[in-house]
């Protein structure tokens, strides 16, 4: 056998999970508490993708604070994206999960924005593609009791609607990375059970 078939039928590959859902669904929230329960068994980095292009985005002075990088131009979008994900990549190890907190979509003024389109997905290359999502009533009502975060306003039906596109997005994002796709409902005052069910598909691709 070749070094490289080796290297791919190794076991010991870097691991990626990539968490996503629509703003306010939860998944910050649901990923600290499964990551909990990971780290009793192995090792967890958790990277915020938002955060990564945040910072890139405040050093170039594009912006200030975290809810107007949305607002920005998506040529602007992609270019920090790009950085993003070549910096949050040399963060994979051997031996570690590398768990990535993202948007699969981000809705912009111009329409939806891809936060995995081909060159992000295929430098991050996952094991598994988490969708994280609520009803949209529920997401509805998280995002109007966060004070902590300038929330968009959207409908149900817009949220809904959100959400479908995104199941789209997902697959799209397997068929370029062979990622596979996992669906999880984080039911409404139900954060412990969804975190449980999220550290078991993480414990999968450990
Ligand atoms: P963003 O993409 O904008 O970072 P997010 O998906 O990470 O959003 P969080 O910040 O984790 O969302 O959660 C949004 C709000 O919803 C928080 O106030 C959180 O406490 C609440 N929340 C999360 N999960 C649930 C749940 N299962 N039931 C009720 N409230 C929840
Ligand atoms: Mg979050």
């Amino acid at each position: 056998m070749s070094l490289t078939e080796q290297k791919i039928l190794s076991d010991a590959k870097k691991r990626v999970a990539i968490v996503t859902g629509i703003p306010g669904v939860g998944k910050t929230t649901v990923l600290n508490k499964a990551a909990d329960i990971a780290r009793q068994d192995y090792t967890v980095e958790i990277v915020n993708y938002g955060s990564v292009m945040l910072e890139t985005a405040v050093s170039s002075g594009f912006v200030e604070s975290r809810d107007q990088m949305r607002q920005l131009p998506p040529e602007k979008q992609r270019k920090i994206q790009k950085i993003a994900a070549e910096t949050i990549a040399k963060r994979t190890e051997q031996g570690k999960l590398l768990i990535v907190d993202t948007h699969m979509l981000i809705k912009t003024p111009e329409g939806y924005l891809a936060g995995l389109p081909d060159w992000v997905v295929t430098t991050l290359e996952p094991d598994v593609i988490v969708l994280v999502e609520a009803e949209p009533e529920s997401i509805f009502s998280r995002r109007s009791k966060d004070e902590s975060r300038l929330r968009d306003k959207d409908s149900t039906t817009e949220i809904s609607t959100y959400q479908n596109l995104c199941r789209a997005a997902a697959i799209a994002c397997s068929v370029l990375s062979g990622a596979t796709v996992k669906i999880i409902n984080n039911q409404e005052g139900m954060v412990d059970k969804t975190a449980e069910e999220l550290a078991v598909v993480l414990r999968g691709v450990k």
